[in-house]
């Protein structure tokens, strides 16, 4: 009998979750059905309790509902716990939610393994305080990035992740309006949703360098214009979300199923639909 999993966002209709777990549970013959469910702030806990009824054991959980989740979670692992934002529930035996968040190792994975990108004592600039940048911080800190530099639209939210981050000194919260006196940055991160229903304004030419890599956290058509402005800066390295996506995925499922299916030929067979979005070296 197939086990019963979803992912919850809004918008959700882009979403690749259930084609990336259909093709996992293929590979790894685990018997499993994988929705997407929209779902904003005001029914996330009502469609998350009917998912449950219906045998739902595991969620994936996006926009905007990552810092919900976290709430609505009866006991989160440290990492959710240390961002305050969850993407993966898991559905104890005893009818209970725990909660992870797989962003940050998907990205690391992406970038140190499928990219070879050494992060070690990388300036690095994260533009966007949302959900996906309190995932990803933590873990780019623990792989040991060099100085760590937040801008946001809402400033009071750059502060907030920088805050929590802690290591003053090596962790600065900046005016999103500032940026163009920074300097220049090994890693440039685009951690918002402004192309999807708005537009990020132009980051200025000088954040880059010789060596600058510029990672988009969002893939598809939402991450054309920051993959653009990458290779019109110089940018050594391009590289969207899509790669993150499926590693974040592929530790959901290692949490729901205990198995750490293979990326590659997904990630593969996503990207030849994306061709020419996603580019490193
Ligand atoms: P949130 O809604 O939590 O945060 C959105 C962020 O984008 C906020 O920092 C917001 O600023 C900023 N923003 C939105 N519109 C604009 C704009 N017009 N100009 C400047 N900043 C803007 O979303 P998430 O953090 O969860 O997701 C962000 C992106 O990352 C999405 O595209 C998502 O798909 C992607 N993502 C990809 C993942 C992957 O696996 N590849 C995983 C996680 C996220 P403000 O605070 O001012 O509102």
């Amino acid at each position: 009998m197939n086990q019963h999993f979803a992912v919850f966002g809004m918008p959700i209709s882009h979403s690749l979750s259930p084609r990336i777990h259909a093709a996992f549970g293929r590979q790894t013959g685990i018997a499993l059905d994988y929705v997407a469910i929209e779902a904003g702030p005001a029914d996330f806990a009502t469609k998350l309790q009917a998912f449950a009824d219906a045998g739902g054991v595991g969620a994936n959980i996006t926009q905007p509902l990552k810092g919900l989740a976290a709430e609505l979670a009866t006991t989160l692992s440290e990492r959710a716990q240390r961002v305050g934002a969850v993407n993966t529930l898991v559905r104890s035996e005893d009818n209970r939610w725990h909660a992870d968040n797989t962003d940050g190792t998907g990205l690391i994975r992406d970038l140190a393994m499928r990219h070879g990108l050494d992060l070690r004592e990388r300036r690095t600039l994260i533009v966007g305080a949302g959900g996906g940048a309190r995932g990803i911080a933590p873990a780019l800190l623990d792989a040991g990035i060099g100085e760590l530099f937040i801008v946001n639209r809402t400033p009071e939210r750059a502060d907030a992740l920088a805050d929590m981050l802690g290591r003053p000194g090596h962790v600065h919260a900046r005016y999103l309006g500032d940026v163009a006196v920074l300097g220049e940055f090994d890693l440039v991160i685009n951690a918002t949703s402004a192309n999807r229903g708005g537009t990020l304004a132009p980051l200025p030419r000088s954040l880059v360098g010789r060596r600058t890599a510029a990672v988009d956290l969002s893939y598809g058509e939402a991450a054309i214009p920051f993959m653009a402005w990458a290779r019109a800066t110089g940018c050594y390295a391009a590289i969207d979300g899509l790669g993150m996506l499926v590693e974040q995925a592929a530790e959901s499922f290692k949490l729901w199923h205990g198995v750490r299916p293979d990326t590659n030929p997904i990630f593969t067979e996503l990207s030849s639909h994306s061709a020419g979005l996603v580019t490193a070296d």
